[in-house]
């Protein structure tokens, strides 16, 4: 898979090169491979950018929310100075690993890289972008057990490096 090299990071300005370098090849903070929605509070919901929506707290949603994948990204965040506070202070595990020197960045693009094989995968071999197809799989592995196999896998690789305190429910609708 290659890397080409955008002009900022999808969501948050980094504090040094090999930080933001990560964040431009990754993106699933922002492209729901790690969260379906992003909660906001009520003065960022009354001036939230276009094309983000508002939806009210539904099923496990208690506040109110954009969803994910975000409709503003578009390999980049397009509404960069604008965005909501969550994503202004998000970092995932990963990212502050590598901010610590706790993981290189070499092994770190490596785990973005085969999530995103795997996400690529997944599509193959259902037909169906990821991440989609995500909420059906986890309800009917019987869909295609093979990616229903991988989607573990990516899952596993995302609670284990990016989310990490926060063990996910591969139907879950998970939230920053
Ligand atoms: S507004 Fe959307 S694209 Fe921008 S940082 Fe937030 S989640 Fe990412
Ligand atoms: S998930 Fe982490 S590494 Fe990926 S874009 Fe978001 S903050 Fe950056």
């Amino acid at each position: 898979m290659s890397f080409a090299v955008r002009p900022s990071a999808p969501s948050l300005k980094t504090d040094t090169v090999a930080s933001e370098a990560l964040c431009i090849r990754c993106g699933f903070c922002c492209d729901g491979t790690l969260f379906g929605h992003v909660p906001i509070s009520d003065e960022e919901a009354a001036s939230l950018p276009s094309p983000l929506e508002v939806v009210a707290p539904e099923g496990k949603r208690t506040r109110l929310a954009f969803l994910q994948p975000c409709a503003a990204f578009d390999a980049d965040c397009t509404v960069y100075d604008a965005r909501p506070h969550t994503c202004r202070r998000y970092r995932c595990a990963l990212l502050k690993d590598v901010e610590a020197g706790e993981v290189a960045f070499a092994a770190a693009a490596a785990i973005v890289e085969r999530v995103q094989e795997r996400r690529a995968s997944i599509a193959t071999l259902t037909g169906r972008a990821f991440p989609h197809v995500k909420a059906d799989l986890a309800a009917n592995p019987a869909m295609n057990v093979d990616a229903f196999l991988t989607l573990l896998a990516v899952e596993r690789d995302l609670d284990r490096h990016f989310r990490r305190e926060k063990p996910a429910d591969t139907a879950s609708d998970e939230t920053r």
